[in-house]
C-alpha cells in the first residue's frame, strides 16, 4: 500500500518466496525494483485497488526504506471507502457464478473496510475446513451506532493478532478488505488479503468509542447475523399482486445483475407429501464435516446403509434429508409458487425433513398428513429472489425463491401496529 491508501498484490514462488517470506516486516516500506507486472486475475486480486500484480523474481531487489517512519497502513485508509454496518446491511452483494447441490443460488463475497465496536468475542479455536485441514478461527461480534450487529470471523493468524482480553474491553476494531457475505444472514470474514487493527487512531474510531461510553453499551441492537434472522426487516413489503410474472421478468431482463428481491407476507400451503413425492433430497453426511462451517449439501446416491457424496469421495451408513419444496404464498392481492431450501422450509415444516422421512419409511402416512394440516396456512414474511430461468418450452420463466422466512407472531404483530396507529390516533383526537 502507497501513502495514498491504492494496493497491489505482490507474489514469488519456490526459493524466492522462502527468501522473502523470512525477510519481508509487516508495517515497513519497500523499495522494489526490477520485478516483473502483469493484468492480475480478477478471481485472485480482490480487496486491492490494482488491477495489476507485481511477481517477484530472484533478481528481483526489495529494499527497505527507513529514512521514513514507519508507515501506519491504518492511518492511510481513505475514509470515503469506510462502511458503517447499516451500509454492509444494504449493500447489494452480487450472485456467484455457481449454484450449490440443492440449487440455491449463492452471492459472491464483496470485500469491504469496516468498523465496531466488539461487542462479544469467543476463545479462538482449531476447526476442520471442507478440505480437512485444520484451521483457526475466532468469531466475534461488532456493533456501532446504527444500533446493528454483525458476527464477524477471524481466520488463521488474524484468529490471534489479538488476545481474548484485549477484544473482551470493547475496542474499536477496524477491518480493511474484510469480506461481507450472506453467510447466516449477513456476516463479514477475515483471512488472506485482510487486516485487521485495534483502537486505530481515526478520528471516527474515537467518535464511535465514545457514542458506545455514553449511550451506545445500553442500547438495543438489531443482529443482521444469525439463523432465521432477517437482516431486511425494516424493508417494505410488497403485495404478491404486485409481483406479476410479466413485469418481473421486464425488470430482470433491464438489471445488470439478473437478480430481483421483494419482501412479502402471505399465508403459506404447504405441498403433500407421500412415497412419490418428497419436498427433500439425500444430502452428504461426509462425518469429517460435521463440525465445520459449511457443511457438504450435496446430493448423494445409494440407499440406507450405503451411502456415497461424489463431491468428498466418501461413503457413509446414513444420508442427511434436507428440504427442497415447492410452496405456494397467497395474500389478499395474489399468489406464487416459491422454492423454499432446508432452514426456511424447516420453519414451515415445523421440523426437520429426516422427521418427516422417519413416518413416511415407517408406513404412518397419517401421522405426516396430520403434521401437514397442523403447520399449514401459517402467515409468514420472507424475503423473495427473483431469476429467470429458461422453462421447457424453451421460454423464460421467473423462479422465486424463499431467503429468510420468520413466522409472523400475530402478539408483536398487533403491537407493531398500533404503535404505528398512535400519531393517528392524536391527529383524530386534536380534529
Ligand atoms: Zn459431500
Amino acid at each position: 500500500m502507497d501513502s495514498d491508501g491504492k494496493t497491489v498484490r505482490a507474489k514469488s514462488f519456490g526459493d524466492t518466496a522462502r527468501k522473502y517470506y523470512d525477510s519481508i516486516q509487516k508495517d515497513q516500506v519497500y523499495r522494489l525494483s526490477r520485478f516483473r507486472t502483469a493484468i492480475a486475475n480478477q478471481r485472485f486480486n480482490k480487496g486491492v485497488t490494482s488491477q495489476y500484480e507485481i511477481t517477484l523474481e530472484e533478481s528481483s531487489a526489495v529494499e527497505p526504506v527507513n529514512d521514513v517512519s514507519t508507515v501506519n497502513a491504518i492511518g492511510h485508509i481513505p475514509t470515503e471507502s469506510l462502511l458503517n454496518i447499516d451500509a454492509l446491511r444494504n449493500l447489494n452483494l452480487p450472485p456467484a457464478q455457481q449454484t450449490d447441490a440443492s440449487g440455491r443460488q449463492r452471492t459472491e463475497q464483496v470485500p469491504v473496510d469496516t468498523m465496531g465496536i466488539v461487542l462479544s468475542v469467543k476463545e479462538a479455536v482449531d476447526f476442520t475446513s471442507r478440505s480437512g485441514n485444520t484451521m483457526r478461527r475466532r468469531d466475534l461480534t461488532i456493533v456501532d451506532d446504527s444500533l446493528l450487529t454483525i458476527d464477524v470471523t477471524l481466520f488463521a493468524a488474524a484468529a490471534d493478532q489479538y488476545t481474548t482480553q484485549q477484544l473482551d474491553a470493547h475496542p474499536v476494531l477496524f477491518f480493511r478488505g474484510a469480506r461481507l457475505s450472506d453467510f447466516n444472514g449477513r456476516s463479514l470474514s477475515v483471512g488472506f488479503g485482510g487486516e485487521v487493527a485495534l483502537n486505530p487512531q481515526l478520528p471516527q474510531a474515537q467518535r464511535l468509542r465514545q457514542w458506545y461510553e455514553t449511550k451506545g453499551h445500553e442500547a438495543t441492537f438489531t443482529a443482521l447475523s444469525g439463523a432465521g434472522v432477517r437482516a431486511s426487516s425494516s424493508r417494505p413489503v410488497t403485495f404478491l399482486g404486485d409481483l406479476r410474472d410479466d413485469l418481473l421478468m421486464m425488470k430482470l431482463r433491464q438489471s445488470e445483475s439478473g437478480t430481483e428481491y421483494a419482501s412479502v407476507r402471505g399465508y403459506v400451503s404447504l405441498p403433500r407429501i407421500d412415497n412419490d413425492k418428497k419436498p427433500w433430497y439425500e444430502a452428504c453426511n461426509n462425518p469429517a464435516l460435521q463440525s465445520s462451517e459449511r457443511p457438504c449439501r450435496k446430493k448423494v446416491n445409494g440407499t440406507p446403509g450405503s451411502y456415497h457424496c461424489d463431491s468428498c469421495n466418501v461413503s457413509f451408513p446414513e444420508c442427511k434429508y434436507l428440504y427442497i419444496a415447492n410452496v405456494s404464498v397467497s395474500d389478499g392481492t395474489g399468489q406464487k409458487y416459491v422454492s423454499v431450501f432446508n432452514e426456511d422450509a424447516e420453519v414451515l415444516f415445523g421440523c426437520p425433513a429426516s422427521e418427516i422421512a422417519g413416518l413416511l419409511a415407517a408406513d404412518m402416512k397419517d401421522r405426516v398428513d396430520a403434521m401437514l394440516t397442523e403447520q399449514n396456512y401459517k402467515l409468514c414474511e420472507m424475503r423473495l429472489r427473483f431469476k429467470a430461468e429458461m422453462a421447457a418450452q424453451g421460454e423464460d420463466r421467473v423462479r422465486a425463491t424463499a431467503m429468510n422466512l420468520t413466522v409472523v407472531d400475530p402478539a408483536s404483530d398487533a403491537k407493531a401496529i398500533l404503535a404505528k396507529m398512535e400519531p393517528l390516533d392524536y391527529q383524530i383526537m386534536s380534529w
